[in-house]
């Protein structure tokens, strides 16, 4: 098999088809590339760590569906739950007992949710706006806290300098969001826990909540600070506002109970996504009972979904953990991540090419800086045109990165040495070019 993942003439044929029937022939925007050049490949199949291309060419993912591949694609053992449970039936809208063994998990696994309640919903988006809404009717205030070039999802009033995608395209703020839709979400950089207490100190009584990535990832990869977490818990608990971890990203990846259990702060509400959905689409937010009781049936803050807890989607989450569970592969992951970037920063620096790697567990960056980086702005310090020549060098060379330098990288428990070794060895090779490209 080939290792050029640069879209052949398949791809460019489809790109072309998808372009007249879809909005930018994508259905989420950065997979278009249109930040880093060139037309994306469109991907027939994934298996382990590979995807692999409608051009017949093998590629080493790391962009792992964005986040949900942690134990590989394709893994056996979940597409087998998922088709046992196809047989019985797609969808009820309706009670089963599987949906109560995954709320038993999910709750024995997130640490704030322990003694607490879980709600499944479709997404990752439905899970923040849902934790945000129960947060405003718990507490009945209506500012929020986000962060600059933190990404909660596309709901209206998270759609403030928001990471990911919007600050791909350069489009943190988006078109047909009303003002009002915004007025009440206040910014603060990331990693500046002081310009939370300001917030705090200039709308006494006013603000429900802090929604933080507790690890940045869709600004690249950008780790908490020794004590910035413990400060927001600390401030939220002396303003009575409610603490919300977006762990839709570190939830389950950066520990089996997420970034909460790694730098052991307990949140008041969880967001979940990816990972929880082992490839399917799957949300859930959670945490204390006391404010989970809010939620209609039990309370007055509605919230609902045709297909929430559908069964493919429990069978492939349910199967997912307690595989996590059971195997325990996190410290072999994050082992293989550690060899990864040092194997990066040591080429990076052997051909004289500034690069600033980070990494937490399996999740991980690198941006063409200098300085380090601590929050959006700094990472928009990266040379984004580097970026680009470097995505398009290790896609030729058979490695798949996400197409932006404001998403984070994933290992999987599927990378073996060969992968790595791959990595390593194109890498050196596109460094090699960016120096010489000056
Ligand atoms: C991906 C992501 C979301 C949005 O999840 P979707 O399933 O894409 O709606 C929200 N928050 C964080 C931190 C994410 O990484």
């Amino acid at each position: 098999m080939s290792k050029d993942g640069r879209a052949g003439a398949r791809s460019k044929e489809l790109f072309a088809a998808a372009s007249k029937v879809i909005p930018g022939g994508v259905n989420s925007p950065v997979r278009a590339f249109k930040s880093v050049g060139g037309e994306p490949p469109f991907i027939r199949k994934a298996t382990g760590c590979h995807v692999i291309t409608e051009d017949g060419a093998a590629l080493v993912d790391y962009v792992g569906s964005w986040g949900p591949a942690l134990l590989g694609h394709a893994h056996p053992e979940v597409v087998d739950a998922v088709c046992r449970a196809a047989r019985d039936g797609l969808s009820f809208g309706a009670a089963t007992a599987a949906e109560v063994d995954f709320a038993e998990l999910i709750c024995s696994l997130v640490p704030s949710l322990r003694g607490g309640m879980v709600r499944l919903v479709s997404s990752g988006t439905e899970a923040t706006m849902s934790a945000l809404r129960l947060a405003r009717g718990y507490t009945g205030r209506s500012k929020i806290i986000k962060c600059e070039g933190g990404y909660h999802g596309h709901a209206d009033m998270l759609l403030v300098a928001a990471g990911s995608g919007a600050a791909t395209l350069g489009i943190p703020g988006s078109a047909g969001v009303p003002g009002e839709a915004v007025r009440d979400t206040l910014l603060v950089p990331y990693n500046d826990a002081e310009a939370v207490a300001a917030r705090f100190a200039e709308h006494p009584g006013e603000i429900a909540a802090i929604i933080v990535e507790p690890v940045a990832g869709n600004m690249g990869c950008v780790p908490p600070r020794p004590g910035y977490l413990e400060r927001l818990r600390s401030l939220c608990t002396e303003h009575g506002a409610v603490l919300i971890f977006d762990e839709v990203m570190t939830g389950f990846r950066v520990a089996l109970g997420g970034a909460q259990e790694r730098f052991g702060i307990t949140p008041d509400l969880t967001c979940l996504g990816k990972i929880v959905g082992g490839g399917m689409p799957v949300g859930a937010y959670g945490g204390r009972r006391e404010i989970m009781e809010k939620i209609a049936p039990l309370g007055p803050v509605y919230q609902a979904g045709t297909l929430s807890g559908n069964p493919l989607s429990v069978a492939a989450g349910l199967k997912t953990l307690e595989l996590l569970e059971r195997d325990k592969p996190h410290a072999a992951i994050e082992a293989a991540t550690t060899k990864l970037c040092a194997g990066l920063a040591e080429s990076a620096a052997a051909a004289g090419v500034a690069w600033t790697g980070t990494q937490v567990g399996s999740m991980f960056s690198g941006f063409f800086c200098t300085g380090e980086v601590w929050n959006y702005v700094d990472a928009q310090g990266s040379d984004l045109e580097r970026f680009a020549r470097w995505h398009g060098e290790m896609l030729a060379r058979g490695v798949y990165l996400a197409p932006s330098q404001f998403e984070a990288g994933f290992m999987s428990a599927a990378h073996d040495e060969a992968a790595i070794e791959q990595t390593l060895t194109a890498a050196a090779e596109v460094f090699a070019l960016l120096a010489a490209a000056g």
